[in-house]
């Protein structure tokens, strides 16, 4: 992976707003690797969202803050740790074999589209991830679909990130799904803030272009801020 131009990831955000959730992280994506946003939608979920942190990681450094709220009390909890620990390992077999001789493989952002777009989602993401068989004359039954939805989970452990939680006031455990795409789309909307705050207030400074500021390290640019404050 290569860290873009903080240029490129502020035409990336700008762009970003008008895409449908899902496209906007491919298109990030697509800065940090060789690959274009196309290509990574045929990725599965989990092999986009651990790209997504390491990209994340890359841009904003390694440690995660996520807020979430007890389902007991109601208090938010904050849980701060490090991207490392969230990162799990693709399984060994990349098909999944249901009862009725189905073979499915991983679900990818492209399967996800279409699913979130159809009126019968859980049937339609089954039905993409599909390599090989078909269901008997009863078609996808409740049960078949369960099976489905259970085997796509084992396949693509890494796309069902989950927070072991302890409320700070009530003292209740609980696990909290982790959305990578979401989660990320919020950060983002604060990392690129500041980067305008810093064209901003070097170009008071010094009547530097916004160009001329993105161009420098994250690291010139505190230094500069910090003598334009002296
Ligand atoms: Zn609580």
């Amino acid at each position: 992976m290569k860290r873009p131009q903080d240029g490129a990831v502020l035409d990336w955000w700008e762009r970003a707003r008008t895409l449908p959730p899902l496209e906007r992280a491919l298109h990030l994506l697509a800065l940090f690797v060789d690959a274009g946003a196309e290509a990574i939608a045929d990725w599965p979920i989990g092999r986009r969202d651990r790209a997504l942190l390491a990209a994340r990681a890359m841009l904003i450094g390694p440690e995660i803050c996520a807020t979430a709220a007890c389902p007991a009390c109601g208090t938010e909890v904050e849980a701060a740790f490090d991207a490392a620990a969230i990162a799990v390992d693709d399984p060994a077999e990349n098909e999944a074999a249901l009862e009725s001789g189905i073979r499915l493989r991983a679900a990818t952002s492209r399967d996800l589209a279409l699913a979130l777009a159809s009126p019968e989602p859980r049937l339609a993401l089954a039905q993409a991830c599909v390599v090989a068989g078909a269901p008997r004359k009863r078609g996808w039954s409740e049960a078949l679909l369960a099976e489905a939805a259970a085997a796509l989970q084992a396949l693509d452990p890494q796309a069902d990130i989950r927070l072991r939680l302890t409320c700070t006031e009530c003292a209740a455990p609980w696990s909290a799904p982790l959305f990578v795409e979401p989660f990320l789309w919020r950060e983002m909307a604060g990392w690129a803030r500041a980067r305008f705050d810093e064209v901003d207030r070097l170009a008071r400074a010094y009547g530097w272009r916004e160009a001329d500021v993105l161009a420098l390290s994250p690291q010139r640019r505190r230094t500069y801020l910090a003598l334009a404050a002296a």
